[in-house]
């Protein structure tokens, strides 16, 4: 197969009049301003496929249906004991069909990999399934039905909050002993069976596993990407500071080394300390910008991170509205409020949208262990092509503002490891996969 894009993203920057050649999944050419083959597929512009590195997929189904008033002030809190009713309801064909939509989105939406955050592994009682690993075969088969890149991170659930807390009921389905978390984690490498199936683990958050817990899964599971939901909420560093006397950055990176393996989800609220620790880790920071503003939590400190040399991707979470560009946009007009400023989420001069996709997709492929997320030889032929349905020409970088603060430029054709997914802006699966997602739905919210 081949493509011919009026211009490209390649590693040293844009070229006009790329040819690709495309062969069993990876990129076999590379060659610029020469005449194509008639048969070439002809698009506007060409991109790497972008890692969406935090998705908790079942949370699709109830997209849109948490947005009503309760009788006291609602909180991030309050949502959470929504979530909780709506996952103690799936079954696994639910969470499967769920998956499915979600994942048809994002590849819609321009991304090519997901790192799928997953918590929900027992049945509605608790009790494991008689495959324990039955909820994480459903995640991995959603991502083969749409053809997503899958980085699994099977999350690690041991307790209700700071210190011997005990787990709520509402919790019930996420929780493991360390051994039986370690042999969770040993079937799912048995189900990463595709080219490019990563398996890393996550830690739910410091209230859900202990200094000890910690220790013993880094020591059992060296060398995996590590991802963990942290300072998200101001109640959640308050209760650290009660439970330690320390803020949980600061206690994390006191009890555990962390290395550019880790990704911290949201980490929010940070201290001055708090930021420089983080980029000077190598870690990523994971922001997920629209599920931060629907849950009320707050705003990252972008600019003093980025000025440390911070790295950063960007994650869907919630997935209560999926979108690549909405997510980058979110993330910069939220420091634009918060600062009144604007064209904050960069280091240099120039266009603002480039920079914030440069930095989300390096960053987010090393949250996933994924292969370098570039447009050359060798690598996987994971490619989005922006249409620009007015012809205006624009050069790559107007092109990527124009997509994430306009409104002109779509996503038309996506392609992972070689397929070609999305087509005209759909992806070939849609009609039947959003069939099934609706009767699960209708199935989930009848119980
Ligand atoms: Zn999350």
């Amino acid at each position: 197969m081949q493509i011919i894009a009026r211009q490209a993203l390649l590693p040293d920057g844009w070229a006009q009049n790329v040819a690709l050649t495309v062969k069993d999944g990876l990129i076999t050419g590379v060659a610029t301003a020469t005449a194509p083959p008639g048969t070439a597929m002809p698009v506007d512009t060409l991109l790497p496929g972008m890692s969406n590195l935090h998705s908790h997929a079942f949370q699709r189904g109830f997209a849109g249906l948490t947005e009503e008033r309760g009788e006291t002030r609602d909180s991030f809190w309050t949502w959470r004991e929504m979530m909780y009713r709506f996952a103690l309801q799936l079954d696994p064909e639910a969470m499967q069909a769920m998956a499915e939509l979600a994942y048809v989105e994002m590849i819609e939406a321009g991304f090519t990999r997901v790192g799928e955050f997953h918590y929900l592994h027992h049945a509605p009682d608790g009790q494991p399934y008689e495959d324990p690993a039955e909820m994480s075969a459903r995640i991995f088969a959603a991502a083969e039905a749409t053809g997503l890149s899958l980085t699994h991170l099977p999350v690690f659930y041991a307790r209700g909050g700071f210190g011997p807390m005990q787990a709520g009921a509402g919790q019930r389905r996420f929780l493991h002993a360390p051994n039986a978390f370690l042999r969770l984690i040993e079937r799912c490498d048995t189900l990463a069976s595709r080219a490019g199936d990563v398996v890393g683990y996550a830690p739910h958050s410091l209230r859900a596993a202990s200094a000890e817990d910690l220790a013993t899964l880094t020591d059992a599971l060296p060398g995996r990407r590590v991802h963990i939901h942290i300072a998200e909420q101001m109640r959640e560093v308050e209760d650290s500071l009660a439970f330690s006397g320390q803020r949980p950055v600061d206690w994390l990176f006191d009890h555990v080394e962390v290395t550019p393996d880790w990704c911290l989800i949201h980490a929010t609220h940070l201290s001055e300390t708090e930021v420089t620790r983080i980029a000077a880790s190598g870690a990523v920071a994971g922001l997920c910008p629209l599920t931060e503003a629907n849950l009320g939590d707050g705003i990252f400190p972008g600019r003093a991170f980025l000025e440390v040399g911070g790295r950063f991707g960007i994650g869907t979470d919630s997935n209560v509205r999926i979108g690549l560009a909405g997510e980058l946009r979110a993330l910069e007009y939220s420091q634009r409020l918060g600062l009144r400023e604007r064209n904050v989420m960069t280091t240099v001069p120039g266009s603002t949208g480039a920079q914030l996709f440069s930095a989300a997709l390096t960053g987010g492929a090393q949250a996933l262990g994924a292969p370098d997320p570039v447009i050359a030889v060798g690598a996987p032929a994971d490619l989005v092509a922006l249409d620009d349905p007015f012809a205006l020409g624009s050069d790559g970088a107007q092109m990527l503002d124009r997509w994430i603060f306009g409104r002109d430029i779509r996503v038309g054709g996506v392609w992972v490891r070689g397929a070609h997914l999305v087509q005209d802006g759909r992806h070939v699966a849609r009609d039947g996969i959003a069939a099934r997602y609706a009767q699960a739905v209708w199935d989930v919210l009848a119980r």
